[in-house]
């Protein structure tokens, strides 16, 4: 970059905005990361991500974290299975040399932290406002503080960005499904049966207007996911989380019926049962460019989970976003350009992930699952394909 190099706030240390800043970091180049949470550990940072060759992994070598992410990384848990809620297995791909390994979400966080210098990360700011001045830079409020000037403003803030209406009027939709999550821990130990239900990656299964998904994460802990099509409001009408135990009843009671294995697994959760509403932005959301501010990872294009491709469309869109900054003579030139090929590259897997949220409780059963599990690893095995 020649034309002066602007002063870069990245408000929040999510998988894209620390990527962004260690990529900008290790070409020179200064951005100081602004995040709402006390500090790194605050908040369990959820489950774990399968990172992606042509995406998230290519983020992270151009990081210059290969090495690293080598040591969180288990490709040992790959595998897919797909269950009906008789508990008969109707899918199996237990094969794990595929190049999708899974890495826990605190993980990628902490070696991305680490690779940052002292001071980059502001932990405890909590973006509220941002101020235009007249000069064409930007002021940033966080409680009573204002802090600026900055020349480029990016939104790594996620779903419910700050950012975002600067840009854009759009904000993400209820999808219509609501997860309930549930963890299990020790499962080798503790609960051997389910260890061998679940193997080395995830399932899923089906039935009944229902659906599960439980992943292994590292340190022998499953994630789970109870799946449900329902209005906005109805977990917090429908379950008591302060009160574990009944809330773990009420969910074994939304699946009676099911098969006493796939019944287990919520039997055998521990005591942190949470809700998460699954929202979206429509598919091909974009925005005039606005000199000064843009927006990355799930602030411009967050998609419902199914695919698994947020984190890795988040992870790229940083690296992207670092490359033209690093190559570019003009910053805001630079960013145009990102934004131009992020909102065509987005579309395609947020067109997936639509689609699947769509057909996920279908009333034809767990076919539709089965035919979207089927186009997804098509999908991906040409992506690969095309590098
Ligand atoms: C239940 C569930 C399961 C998922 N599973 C997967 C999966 O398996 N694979 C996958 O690829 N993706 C998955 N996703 C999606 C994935 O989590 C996101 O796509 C990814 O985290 C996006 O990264 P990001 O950095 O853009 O945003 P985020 O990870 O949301 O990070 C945003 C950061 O900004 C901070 N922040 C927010 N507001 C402010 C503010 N006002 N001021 C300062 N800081 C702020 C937040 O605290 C956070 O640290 C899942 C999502 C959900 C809900």
């Amino acid at each position: 970059m020649t034309e002066r190099t602007p002063r870069i706030a990245i408000i929040g240390a999510g998988p894209a905005g620390l990527t962004l800043a260690r990529i900008l970091h290790i070409n020179g180049i200064a951005a100081t990361v602004f995040e709402r949470e006390e500090h790194a550990l605050s908040r369990p940072q959820g489950g774990t991500l399968d990172l992606h060759a042509e995406s998230g992994q290519l983020a992270l070598r151009r990081a210059g974290l290969e090495r690293e992410f080598l040591r969180i990384a288990r490709y040992e848990d790959q595998g897919s299975r797909l269950y009906d809620k008789d508990g008969q297995l109707i899918m199996a791909d237990d094969d794990d040399s595929g190049d999708r390994p899974e890495a826990n979400r605190s993980a990628l966080r902490e070696i991305l932290l680490a690779s940052l210098p002292d001071g980059t990360v502001q932990w405890g700011r909590e973006l509220r406002e941002v101020y235009a001045r007249p000069d064409g830079a930007y002021d940033l409020a966080f409680g009573v503080d204002l802090l600026g000037p900055f020349d480029l403003v990016v939104g790594a803030d996620g779903a419910w960005s700050r950012v975002r209406p600067l840009v854009s009027r759009y904000r993400p939709q209820y999808s219509g499904l609501t997860f309930i999550e549930f963890g299990i821990d020790d499962v080798d130990a503790r609960h051997p049966a389910i260890s061998a239900l679940v193997g080395r990656g995830k399932i899923g299964a089906e039935g009944d207007g229902r659906s599960m998904i439980v992943q292994r994460n590292a340190n022998a802990h499953l994630r789970g996911y109870a799946i449900f099509r329902v209005p906005a409001d109805w977990a917090e009408r429908t379950f008591d989380f302060s009160a574990p135990a009944a809330a773990r009843a009420r969910l074994m009671a939304e699946f009676d019926g099911w098969a006493p294995a796939l019944l287990a697994l919520i039997a055998a959760s521990n005591d942190h049962i949470v809700a998460r509403a699954i929202h979206a932005l429509p598919v091909g959301h974009h925005w005039q460019n606005r000199v000064g501010v843009t927006l990355l990872g799930d602030a411009a294009h967050v998609m419902s989970p199914f695919g698994g491709e947020g984190v890795n469309a988040a992870m790229l869109d940083a690296a992207e976003l670092a490359r033209h900054l690093v190559e570019a003579s003009d910053w805001k030139e630079a960013v145009k350009l990102y934004e131009q090929e992020m909102f065509d590259r987005v579309v395609e897997p947020a067109t997936h992930a639509a689609e699947a949220a769509a057909t996920e409780l279908s009333h034809i059963g767990p076919e539709l699952t089965l035919e979207h599990v089927r186009r997804h690893a098509e999908m991906r095995a040409e992506m690969a394909a095309a590098g």
